[in-house]
């Protein structure tokens, strides 16, 4: 009668340890107080404390699967990475297969092989349906406007990280309007409206770059400046950057995100046909 209990006892520590060690495994902070203050914010890069974005839920479809149009550069249809480099160098090793692309963990950031100036872009994504790691290491991608402007692509839903780290964040600057992720694996839509910055003759930027995007058909930035490239845990500047031109780049943080569907076509001007 004693060991019963005993090994019931055994049985259930050996359960709990067994599923307690993937969430002590995944634990990502959900935000730092060591970071700076944002020049012109009341809040630190990846503040933990900056209110969380409103949650929206999105009709079910907006511009799903919606067709390029004429002027457009397909940047991927479903069969292959030949627009796509690695930034290790060589070809891209993404997966792809049943029209999407898929991030292969290790196999680095992918950026295309053209560069554009402003532009229009859309592109679809999913997030992985199985739920693993919590905040920034859940579900997490981005897509590097110029290769050097994020704008995040995370599985936000339900899923507490810092508000200036969300899906639709211009990361580390500026929080997502509201929050408008669909659930893990359902097909989502990211339409980006971007204007490249300009510089004068000695390099000083005289234009910021600018940002529109629309998750979900929900806007989530209007046309909100970058103070700079998007960086980590750093306040940011245009120091160093002279280019008003740059490639697509879609981020691996080590998840395994799905895209589709990619195409982007230049703005033009007012009265130059
Ligand atoms: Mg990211």
């Amino acid at each position: 009668m004693q060991k019963i209990p005993f090994l019931v006892r055994a049985l259930v520590g050996a359960v709990l340890t067994f599923s307690a060690q993937p969430l002590f495994a995944a634990d990502t902070p959900v935000g730092y107080k060591d970071t700076p203050i944002i020049p012109g914010q009341p809040w630190h890069v990846h503040d933990p404390d900056r209110p969380r974005p409103r949650v929206v839920t999105p009709a079910p479809t907006f511009s799903q699967n919606a067709a390029a149009p004429a002027d457009a550069t397909v940047l991927f249809d479903g069969k292959d990475l030949s627009k796509w480099k690695s930034d290790k160098g060589g070809e891209a090793q993404w997966k792809v297969a049943n029209g999407y692309m898929e991030v292969v963990a290790k196999k680095g950031n992918i950026f295309t092989k053209e560069e554009f100036g402003d532009f229009q872009l859309h592109f679809e994504f999913a997030t992985p349906e199985k739920v693993t790691g919590n905040s920034q290491g859940r579900g997490n991608s981005g897509v590097f406007l110029h290769g050097i402007y994020e704008v995040q692509v995370l599985d936000s839903y339900e899923n507490p990280t810092y508000a200036d780290g969300q899906a639709g964040a211009m990361y580390g600057q500026y929080p997502p309007l509201v929050n408008p992720i669909k659930k893990p694996g359902e097909w989502q839509t990211y339409d980006i409206i971007f204007e490249a910055p300009q510089f004068d003759q000695d390099g000083k930027v005289i234009k910021k770059a600018a940002v529109t995007a629309i998750l979900n058909g929900v806007v989530v930035q209007h046309r909100k400046e970058y103070m700079g490239p998007s960086k980590h845990k750093e306040v940011s500047s245009y120091d160093g950057v002279k280019s008003s031109r740059g490639p697509i780049g879609l981020q691996d943080h080590g998840n395994p995100m799905r895209f589709r569907n990619m195409w982007i076509r230049p703005l033009g001007e007012y009265d130059k046909p």
